[in-house]
């Protein structure tokens, strides 16, 4: 675990061979938990980090969803186990996904099977195994609410579409800081060896740049996502303008190349868009098919 501030932390671990981290914030009221990891991540990074920081049941307020992934919400049912009365929250229009592993996995992995592209069985299996067992949402965002931690400390709630439909990040001013999630992507994921390991998964290309631009745009000192590392000053600006003319490559790209079958855009332009290993390419139907309008 690292401490970034007073008060706030952030649970180091893995998903798969990429980074992964879960930003957690202590008050005078109460703690609150950024993204819940994949369901094993419950056992193996959370709860070992609650304990080192003496965090019980009953001071776990809060526990925020930035957007419905495997890795982001798989514990929310453990961690719900272990802190009943701690209230989970996510944006709005990323509700239904979250309440209900089944809908995510259909609405999102699963969706652009009428394109061709699919995971296999045993890979679907993981991703149902991750995202642990149902827990319905109890609240919901739409950006601008404030949640306070202690009474000269507040979290406020930002509205980061583009990634999902309802993607959520936590502005905390007193410390200059974006807990941003997934928001944006910069132009590949890396591994824990600095290895490519995923393509960006945006979905939403027109939002997703309206992110950007925000996030460019705020006065930060800061910016902190689950699978890149912090982001500090300048380079915030930078890692904005790598998510950007990605976006703007694949787009073009895309348009040049003419193609407009979702999977055969993935293999063609994948190998283009990033040094990923090439069963990634598959990956980009997340991007292609907003870039495609099939969204
Ligand atoms: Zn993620």
């Amino acid at each position: 675990m690292k401490k970034l501030f007073d008060g706030v932390y952030l649970l180091e671990g893995q998903v798969g061979r990429r980074p992964l981290y879960l930003p957690l914030f202590r008050g005078d009221y109460g703690a609150l938990l950024l993204d819940t990891g994949c369901a094993e991540h419950v056992d193996k990074l959370i709860l070992p980090g609650f304990t080192e920081l003496d965090i019980s049941p009953a001071d776990l307020r809060f526990v925020i969803n930035t957007h419905p992934d495997t890795d982001h919400v798989g514990g929310n049912g453990g961690v719900k186990t272990w802190a009943p009365h701690a209230l989970l929250g996510c944006g709005d229009a990323d509700r239904e996904a979250i309440d209900d592993p089944e809908v995510l996995f259909r609405s999102r992995y699963d969706a652009y099977r009428p394109f061709g592209v699919f995971y296999s069985e045993e890979i679907a299996a993981n991703m149902r195994r991750d995202l642990g067992k149902a827990q319905p949402v109890d609240l919901t965002f739409r950006g601008g609410e404030r949640i306070r931690l202690s009474a000269d400390w507040d979290l406020e709630v930002l509205y980061l579409p583009g990634h999902s439909k309802g993607h959520l990040g936590l502005l905390d001013r007193r410390h200059r800081t974006l807990f941003g999630g997934d928001a944006i992507q910069g132009s590949v994921y890396l591994d824990v060896s600095g290895k490519p390991a995923l393509c960006p998964t945006y979905l939403y290309p027109e939002t997703y740049l309206q992110t950007c631009q925000l996030i460019e745009h705020l006065d930060l000192d800061y910016y902190v996502s689950c699978h890149w590392p912090i982001k500090k000053a300048r380079e915030i600006p930078e890692f904005c303008q790598e998510t950007r003319a990605f976006v703007e490559r694949a787009g073009i790209l895309l348009r040049d190349s003419g193609i407009t079958d979702l999977r055969k855009a993935c293999l063609e332009l994948g190998p283009r868009l990033g040094q990923w290993p090439d069963p990634v390419h598959l990956e980009l139907a997340y991007a292609l098919a907003g870039h495609l309008g099939l969204q």
